[in-house]
């Protein structure tokens, strides 16, 4: 184990339950996910984008995501 402030930066896996697998940056090596920028209603544009956009923030915090 490392010191350090900073916590392990991986190129994580990220698996949806529609199939879809992509790459981001997160602390975990590999993230399931139920939903993704595929298959999400606030990308596809077929609901409301505020409501989407709520989840999304719910997602990054619970996966640990965050955007820079
Ligand atoms: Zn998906």
């Amino acid at each position: 184990m490392r010191e350090g402030i900073h916590p392990e930066y991986h190129q994580a896996k990220v698996v949806c339950n529609c199939g879809n697998e992509f790459v981001t940056g997160s602390t975990k090596p590999e993230i399931h996910v139920e939903i993704c920028s595929k298959c999400h209603p606030f990308y596809t544009g077929t609901q409301k984008a505020s409501a989407a956009r709520g989840r999304i923030d719910k997602f990054n915090k619970k996966y640990g995501v965050e955007s820079k």
